[in-house]
């Protein structure tokens, strides 16, 4: 393996543009990548844990974390408060671990003012049409919140020219090769 200084990655992108599952086929075939939990106000969904899909805690909670300065970055998504532990990422970073934070727009922007040599990386759809059929395709979400993510995308893919590299995912196996490629060629010295 070439030698790598591990990297602080921030992947961001509208809902629906698949960079959930973008993320997941890179970890399987990137295991020495860190994780790290984030915090949230929003209720778990069936099936989710606490600590392992998130840190699920009440708003006082988060404010005092907030007051702590215990984030690195924080935001508010759809309604709730979702934020990134700093002791989660330095952790990760002393081990030597490369890791992907996977957050909205507005935290990779204050992750890139805290720390300059993070490396954002946007993932977009194909086009507009694509991402509302995407987001009605899955049937996960009432019209009014495909509307919202919709609106929301916009306002996320006006602010694509602030990332260092832009992923379009059109076909899932190319879009996993060149993330890898990005990722190595970063984390080279
Ligand atoms: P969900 O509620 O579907 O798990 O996540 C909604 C959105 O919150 C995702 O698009 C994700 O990018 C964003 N998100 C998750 N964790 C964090 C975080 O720690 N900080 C920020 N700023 N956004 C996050």
């Amino acid at each position: 393996m070439s030698a790598f200084t591990p990297t602080l990655f921030v992947v961001s992108g509208p809902s629906g543009a698949g960079k959930g599952t973008l993320v997941a086929q890179v970890r399987a075939q990137r295991p020495d990548l860190g994780l790290t939990v984030s915090a949230t106000t929003r209720q778990p969904r069936e099936g989710e844990v606490d600590g392992v899909n998130y840190h699920f805690m009440t708003r006082e909670r988060f404010d005092e974390l907030v007051r702590q300065g215990a984030f690195l970055e924080w935001a508010h998504v759809f309604d709730n408060c979702y934020g990134t532990l700093v002791t989660e990422v330095e952790k990760n970073l002393a081990a030597g671990h490369s890791l992907i934070l996977e957050i909205d727009v507005q935290g990779a922007l204050q992750v890139k003012e805290k720390f300059p040599e993070a490396v954002l990386i946007f993932i977009k759809p194909p086009s507009p049409e694509v991402l509302r059929e995407r987001l009605v395709g899955r049937g996960t979400d009432a019209p009014e919140s495909v509307a919202l993510r919709l609106a929301t995308a916009e306002r996320e893919l006006a602010l694509a020219d602030r990332y260092d590299a832009v992923i379009v995912n059109d076909d899932l196996t190319e879009a996993v090769q060149e993330l890898l490629r990005t990722l190595a060629e970063h984390e080279r010295k």
